[in-house]
């Protein structure tokens, strides 16, 4: 009950700070000023408003240790989840890793056009600028508003794990977004711990929302999480048909932290086989969608996120449309007897 009136509570007060950012922004524009600073500061402010709830709230919203280890189950009608952190996080999304210039603004504004609120970035793709700009044009053009796109990036090994606080606010400067909805560390590295909870101190200053991990498998996972203070709300690894780690999606998500996969596609250089492999081609003929379409629909069955990569505005739309069939389990059941433990990348 407690955890519903807070939740209410939350929600009155979004209402309330939109409702001020949207006179302040019309007032603003009539005095010839940007909407920019208004939206973003319209947007920190509902952060500092939903951080101080959670606070009020502590021990009922968010951090009771069953809730944090809760199993997290996708909501297929809102498209989202509920992480451990508190915050709801979209179940599909776009990555970007090879996306730069004026091809990833475009991608990044097309996917936020087609209703995407996803977005994975990493300070190593070389691209959280565009990435930034994407998304400030899309607030400027009406497309979204700060609170309603997921932002992901991601800290370096070596000298970003290094100086971490650096890092951190070299992700959000070049960013530029107010505040960010969840920072990763990328690999593990031996600066690890320090960089995580660096990051702990920037969830405390209300600048990223929520913490989560890449490239993190089971023995990893049993020796870093005694050392944090916060539970990781996600590790993304590396999932598709011909790499299914079914031993450690399990493992994570009983932990109460989500799953999300990167190269679902099987990565670039391997989508060929894995979009025309015939059982794939087959289930996806059945349904009349796309091989690419299965492959997402199978991981977010199996409560794995999705976050494929294109710069192709068509690809960016079909990989939206996961929702209007599902797969029956037997169907589920030919696609995990793919798997071939085949890593298409190093780490
Ligand atoms: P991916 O999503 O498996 O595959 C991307 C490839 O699939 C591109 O060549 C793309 O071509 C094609 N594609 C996308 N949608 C398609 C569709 N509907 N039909 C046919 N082809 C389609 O690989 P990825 O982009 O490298 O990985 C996904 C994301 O995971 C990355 O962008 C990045 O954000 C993240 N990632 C994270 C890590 C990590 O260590 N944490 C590592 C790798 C990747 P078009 O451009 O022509 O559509």
């Amino acid at each position: 009950m407690r955890r519903i009136f807070c939740r209410v509570l939350t929600l009155a007060l979004m209402f309330v700070m939109a409702a001020c950012g949207k006179i302040e922004a019309s007032e603003e524009t009539t005095t010839g000023s940007t909407e920019k600073g208004t939206i973003l500061d319209a947007a920190e402010n509902i952060q500092e408003t939903e951080l101080a709830n959670a606070e009020d709230c502590e021990g009922s919203v968010v951090n009771t240790e069953e809730e944090r280890t809760m199993k997290a189950e996708f909501n297929f009608e809102t498209k989202t989840v509920m992480l451990n952190s508190g915050y709801e996080m979209p179940i599909n999304g776009l990555g970007t890793y090879s996306l730069h210039g004026e091809e990833c603004v475009n991608s990044v504004k097309a996917a936020l056009s087609e209703g995407v609120r996803l977005i994975d970035t990493a300070s190593a793709y070389g691209n959280e600028k565009e990435v930034g700009q994407a998304i400030r044009e899309a607030i400027d053009e009406g497309i979204i508003q700060r609170d309603e796109v997921f932002v992901i990036t991601k800290i370096y090994p070596g000298s970003e794990m290094e100086n971490p606080k650096q890092s951190v606010q070299g992700c959000l400067d070049r960013l530029d977004i107010g505040y960010v909805d969840m920072m990763l560390l990328h690999h593990p590295d031996v600066n690890d711990v320090k960089a995580y909870k660096v990051i702990e101190q920037f969830v405390k200053d209300g600048k990223i929302r929520s913490i989560g991990l890449s490239n993190w498998y089971v023995e990893e996972l049993e020796e870093f999480l005694p050392q944090v203070n916060i539970t990781p709300a996600l590790v993304q690894n590396e999932i598709h048909p011909y790499y299914q780690e079914n031993d450690v999606i399990p493992y994570i998500q009983d932990l109460g932290i989500v799953v999300q996969g990167w190269y679902p596609l099987g990565g670039r250089g391997h989508t060929g086989e894995l979009l025309g492999d015939p059982v794939i081609s087959e289930i996806a003929g059945a349904h009349d969608v796309s091989s690419a379409q299965v492959i997402l629909r199978w991981n977010l069955q199996k409560g794995v996120v999705v976050i494929p990569g294109s710069s192709n505005p068509d690809h960016i739309k079909e990989n939206t449309e996961l929702y209007h069939f599902s797969l029956t389990e037997e169907e589920m059941e030919r696609i995990n007897a793919l798997d071939r433990n085949e890593k298409h990348d190093w780490y």
